[in-house]
C-alpha cells in the first residue's frame, strides 16, 4: 500500500473516532443539562458503549498497523498528519497494554467512589471515604504499571493532562511560588487593609443575569451562533469540535459576580475551541492541546482581562444599565477592588486570584506523597490541615471543608490539580509577551478585545493539538513555562490593589 493510501485510510479511521467522540460529548452535555432522570440507566449504557467503542478503536490492530507504517516514514508526513500520528501514538502507548478488565473495574470503582465521597463529605466523615481512596490510589498505580517506560507513576499521571509535565518541573515551579506568594500574602493580611466596598450581596434578578451573560459573552468574543449557554451546578465548557462549543454557568441571586466571572472563564475555554484553523476543523486535532493550556485561556479572559482595572473602566457604566438601584454609585475602582479582594479561605473554588495557587500547591504536594512515599491515607486530614495552616494561616473546622472538599480524587483525577496553577502562570506569561507588541491596557480600556484574541488565536487557538505544549509555548518567545512572569504579575497587581510599597 502506498504511503498516500495509508494516510488516507488512517485519516478516515481517525474521522470515525472523532465523530464518536463528538457524539459522546453531546450526550455528556445533554446528561448534565437536563436530560430526563428516568433515562439515566439507559443513557449510561449508551455512553459506556460509545466509550468502549472509542477505546477499542484507539488500541486496535488496525490502529497499530497505521502507526507502525507512519512511524517509519515520519519525515515524509506533512505537519498535520504528523501531529495526528503523534497524538494517536500517544494514546495508543498509554492504553494498549492495559487489561480491559482492569479499566472496567477502575471505572466501576470511580462511580462507586463518587457516591461514597459525596456521603462522606455530607456527613463530615473522612474515615468513610478513606478505604475507597486507598483503593483508588492502588488501582491507579496498578493501571500505570502496564505502561511502557519506567517513569515515576506520578509523572505518568502529570503527563496525562499536560504532556511533558514532571515532578521536577512542578517542584521548581511551586518552589518559586511558595517563596514569593506566601510572604506577599502575609504582607497583605498584616497590612490590615480591607477591600470591602459594599458591592457584594446586592440581589440581581436571575433573568437580568442571563442578559448580562449573553452581553459579556458576546463582548469577549464567544460566538453564540456556534455555542450556547446553559445552567448547571458547576460551570463547564464542552464541545464537539470548533463549530459546536457549549458552556454552562450557575446563577446566584445575591452574587451576580459569581456567574459573571464563570461566564468569562468558560468563554475563555470556548474561544480557544472556536478559533482553530480550517485545516484541523473536525479532526482529532480539533481540540485544545492540554489541560494547562486550556486553563491558561480561561484564566487569561477571567483574571488577566476580566479582573483588571482597565476592564472595569470599560465595562462599569454599561454593566450598571443591567443592575438594580443598589449599584448606582458603583465606580470602576469599587468593582476592581471588590473582585480582587484577597482573603485566605478554606475552599479552593471560592479562592481569590492570589491565594488560589496556594490551594493547588498543597494538593500537588499531597498527591505526590500519595504516589511516592506510601503515605497512610488515614493521615491525610492531619497533613491537609498542617499545610493549610502553613500556607494560608487557616485550620479547617472539619474535613468537609478540608480534605474532603474536592470531587477530583473520587473521580480518579489524580495529577490534574497542577494544571490549574500552570494555566494561571501561562496566562501571565502570555500577557508579558503580548505587552511587547501592543498596549494591552489601552485595548482593554477601549473594549477592543478582538486584537487580544487575534494574538491568542495566532499563537495558541488556531493550532489546536498540532503541537505539543512545549512546542506551542516555545514557538512564541523561545522559552518554556517560567514562573517569574506569574510572580511578577501577582506581586504588581496585588501590591497596587493593597497599596503596598514594592519590595518590603
Ligand atoms: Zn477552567
Amino acid at each position: 500500500m502506498s504511503l498516500e493510501t495509508t494516510v488516507m485510510r488512517f485519516m478516515s479511521y481517525l474521522d470515525k473516532i472523532n465523530m464518536l467522540n463528538g457524539v459522546l460529548a453531546t450526550l455528556y452535555f445533554d446528561a448534565s443539562t437536563g436530560a430526563p432522570n428516568g433515562a439515566a440507566d439507559s443513557r449510561a449504557k449508551r455512553m459506556g458503549f460509545l466509550s468502549s467503542e472509542i477505546f477499542s478503536m484507539q488500541v486496535s490492530d488496525e490502529m497499530k498497523g497505521y502507526l507502525d507504517i507512519l512511524g517509519e516514514q515520519q519525515d515524509k508526513l506533512d505537519e498535520v498528519v504528523l501531529a495526528m500520528y503523534r497524538v494517536s501514538k500517544r494514546v495508543y502507548d498509554k492504553k494498549a497494554k492495559t487489561p480491559v478488565e482492569l479499566v472496567r473495574r477502575f471505572s466501576e470503582l470511580k462511580s462507586k467512589a463518587e457516591v461514597i465521597w459525596r456521603d462522606a463529605k455530607n456527613n463530615n466523615d473522612f474515615n468513610a471515604f478513606a478505604p475507597c481512596l486507598q483503593e483508588l490510589v492502588a488501582m491507579n498505580k496498578k493501571l500505570l504499571s502496564y505502561r511502557e517506560g519506567d517513569a515515576h507513576p506520578y509523572d505518568m499521571l502529570l503527563d496525562d493532562y499536560e504532556e511533558g509535565l514532571t515532578m521536577q518541573v512542578c517542584d521548581e515551579f511551586f518552589g518559586k511560588l511558595r517563596a514569593s506568594i506566601v510572604p506577599l500574602l502575609r504582607r497583605i493580611t498584616e497590612s490590615g487593609k480591607q477591600n470591602d466596598t459594599g458591592l457584594r450581596g446586592i440581589p440581581v434578578d436571575i433573568a437580568k443575569q442571563r442578559e448580562i451573560s449573553r452581553m459579556i459573552a458576546q463582548k469577549v468574543g464567544y460566538d453564540l451562533n456556534r455555542g450556547l449557554i446553559r445552567e448547571t451546578e458547576h460551570p463547564f465548557c464542552s464541545g464537539a469540535g470548533r463549530d459546536d462549543v457549549r458552556i454552562t454557568t450557575h446563577y446566584y441571586e445575591n452574587e451576580f459576580l459569581s456567574s459573571f466571572y464563570s461566564i468569562i472563564h468558560e468563554c475563555g475555554h470556548a474561544i480557544y475551541e472556536q478559533n482553530k484553523k480550517d485545516e484541523i476543523a473536525n479532526t482529532i486535532l480539533d481540540r485544545g492541546i492540554s489541560a494547562g493550556l486550556h486553563e491558561s485561556q480561561s484564566r487569561f479572559y477571567e483574571n488577566v482581562l476580566g479582573r483588571s482595572k482597565p476592564f472595569w473602566d470599560y465595562i462599569c457604566e454599561e454593566l450598571k444599565t443591567y443592575l438594580p438601584e443598589g449599584y448606582s454609585k458603583a465606580t470602576p475602582d469599587m468593582f476592581f477592588k471588590t473582585v480582587n479582594e484577597v482573603k485566605p479561605s478554606l475552599i479552593r473554588i471560592y479562592a481569590d486570584e492570589l491565594t488560589y495557587c496556594l490551594h493547588i500547591m498543597m494538593r500537588y504536594e499531597i498527591e505526590k506523597m500519595m504516589f511516592s512515599d506510601g503515605v497512610d491515607v488515614y493521615d491525610l486530614p492531619r497533613i491537609w490541615n498542617e499545610k493549610m495552616q502553613e500556607y494560608l494561616g487557616l485550620t479547617p473546622p472539619d474535613d468537609a471543608r478540608g480534605v474532603l472538599q474536592d470531587v477530583h480524587w473520587s473521580a480518579g483525577l489524580m495529577g490534574y490539580f497542577p494544571t490549574y496553577a500552570l494555566g494561571s502562570a501561562y496566562a501571565a506569561q502570555f500577557l508579558a509577551y503580548m505587552r511587547r507588541e501592543m498596549d494591552v491596557d489601552a485595548l482593554i480600556r477601549k473594549g477592543d478585545f478582538a486584537v487580544i484574541t487575534a494574538w491568542l488565536t495566532k499563537h495558541i487557538h488556531s493550532h489546536g493539538s498540532v503541537y505539543t505544549p512545549a512546542k506551542l509555548v516555545g514557538r512564541i518567545a523561545g522559552e518554556q513555562l517560567n514562573a517569574d512572569y506569574y510572580i511578577e504579575y501577582l506581586t504588581n497587581k496585588f501590591s497596587a490593589v493593597y497599596g503596598l510599597e514594592a519590595g518590603n
